[in-house]
C-alpha cells in the first residue's frame, strides 16, 4: 500500500442520479397494534411441510455451490407447463430474469416501453440497462395497448406488458393482446409479466404461454414469489423461444438461484395442490374485501391479482397513513392510489376495520 489518498469516491454512472433507492413501505411507528403486512403482495402462508423439508435438506449442503444449470428445477418447470426445457430459463426472482432480458437486448440509445403506472421495477431496471424508458399512460387503470403500439419506434428493443397489472390489478383481454402482438416488429422482444397469473379467474384473460408459443419475440415471466409463497428465496423464470432462453443463460449471474431456492421451488411444484387451494382462499378474500371496501364508499376496480387497487388520488396518502397507523401496512402511491394486498382473513379484517374509520 502506498500513502493514503485524499477522500475521493468512485465515479458512478449518471443513470444512478435518476434512480431512487428501492425502499419498502415505511416502518410502523411504535404502537400496540400488530402489523399486518399488506404492502408487498406476498402469500400470507408459510411453506407447506414438503417445502420446509426440502429447505431443511438443502440447508445441509450449503457449503457446496448450487447446480449452476438448475437442471432439476428447469425440468420441473418444463414438465409442469408442457414446454421443452430449452424454452425455460430461471433467475434470481422474475425481476432477475427481467434484468437479464434487458441485458440481452437493450443498450444505451435503445428504448424500453411499458405502461405507467405499472411494476416499479421496470423503470429501475430500464435505467440501469442504460436504455431510455418510454412510458404510456394507463387508460382508466388498464394497459392502453393501441397507444403502446403507436409508441413503438425502430429503437424499441423490449416491451413489458404486466398482466394482471401491478398495482391496478387489471387485465388485458386476449383479442387486444393478440392485435397488439401482431403490431410489434419481430425483432422487438415482448415480455408478458404474469407474476399473478394463478390468481386470474376472468376467462377472457389470455394465458401468455399460449400466446408465446409460435411467437419467437414473446416471452412469459412467472415467479415462485407470489402464489407459490417463496418470495424470500428469489426464484423466477421465463418461458419463450430457445434463442431467448439461451441468451438469458449467457447473461446469467453464476449461481444466482441458490441451492435452497432450487430445492424449495421443485418441492413447491410438487405441493401445487395445497398451494392452489390457498390461492382459492385468497381469491375468496379478494371478493370479500372488495365488496366490504365498496360498502365503505371506496371505489374498488375489479382485480385479477392478490391485491386491490384503490384509486384515491389526492386522498391516497391520508388513507395509507390511516391504515398504517391502524396496523395495516399498505402500499401508498401518493397522489395516485393505495394498493392493498390480500392477506389472511384476520389481516384483511384489520384493513377493513381501518377503512371503516377513514374519514370519520
Ligand atoms: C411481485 C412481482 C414480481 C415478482 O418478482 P420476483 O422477483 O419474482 O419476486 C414480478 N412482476 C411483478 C409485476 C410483480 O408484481
Amino acid at each position: 500500500m502506498s500513502e493514503a489518498t485524499t477522500a475521493q469516491t468512485p465515479r458512478f454512472r449518471s443513470v444512478l442520479d435518476r434512480i431512487v433507492s428501492f425502499r419498502p413501505s415505511r416502518a410502523l411507528p411504535a404502537q400496540t397494534v400488530p402489523a399486518c403486512p399488506l404492502a408487498a403482495n406476498e402469500s400470507p402462508y408459510g411453506p407447506p411441510a414438503a417445502v420446509l423439508e426440502a429447505v431443511r435438506r438443502a440447508a445441509l449442503s450449503v457449503n457446496r455451490y448450487p447446480d449452476n444449470g438448475c437442471a432439476e428445477l428447469i425440468a420441473g418447470i418444463a414438465a409442469r407447463h408442457g414446454v421443452a426445457e430449452e424454452c425455460v430459463a430461471v433467475g434470481c426472482g422474475s425481476v432477475g430474469v427481467a434484468q437479464m432480458l434487458l441485458a440481452a437486448v437493450a443498450e444505451p440509445g435503445d428504448e424500453v416501453l411499458y405502461a405507467w403506472r405499472s411494476f416499479e421495477a421496470y423503470p429501475i431496471l430500464t435505467r440501469l440497462s442504460g436504455a431510455t424508458a418510454v412510458e404510456t399512460p394507463l387508460d382508466d387503470g388498464v394497459h392502453d395497448l393501441a397507444a403502446m403500439a403507436d409508441a413503438i419506434t425502430d429503437r424499441t428493443r423490449l416491451i413489458f406488458v404486466c398482466n394482471p397489472n401491478n398495482p391496478t390489478g387489471t387485465v388485458v383481454a386476449e383479442d387486444a393482446l393478440r392485435t397488439f402482438l401482431d403490431r410489434v416488429p419481430a425483432d422487438c422482444l415482448v415480455v408478458l409479466d404474469e407474476a399473478y397469473r394463478e390468481y386470474v379467474r376472468d376467462s377472457g384473460t389470455p394465458d401468455g404461454l399460449e400466446l408465446a408459443s409460435g411467437r419467437p419475440n414473446v416471452v412469459v415471466l412467472r415467479t415462485f414469489s407470489k402464489a407459490y409463497g417463496l418470495a424470500a428465496l428469489r426464484v423466477g423464470f421465463m418461458v419463450g423461444h430457445p434463442l431467448v432462453a439461451g441468451a438469458i443463460r449467457k447473461a446469467y449471474l453464476p449461481f444466482s438461484v441458490n441451492s435452497v431456492a432450487q430445492a424449495a421451488a421443485v418441492a413447491a411444484l410438487g405441493a401445487e395442490r395445497e398451494l392452489m387451494a390457498r390461492v382459492e382462499t385468497t381469491i375468496g378474500e379478494r371478493e370479500r374485501v372488495g365488496a366490504a371496501l365498496t360498502a365503505h364508499g371506496l371505489t374498488v376496480p375489479a382485480s385479477e391479482a392478490n391485491f386491490l387497487w384503490l384509486p384515491l388520488g389526492e386522498r391516497a396518502a391520508a388513507f395509507g397513513e390511516h391504515c398504517v397507523r391502524a396496523g395495516a401496512l399498505v402500499r401508498t402511491f401518493a397522489g395516485d392510489g393505495v394498493r392493498v394486498s390480500i392477506g389472511s382473513p384476520a389481516e384483511n379484517d384489520a384493513l377493513l376495520a381501518a377503512a371503516a374509520t377513514f374519514g370519520h
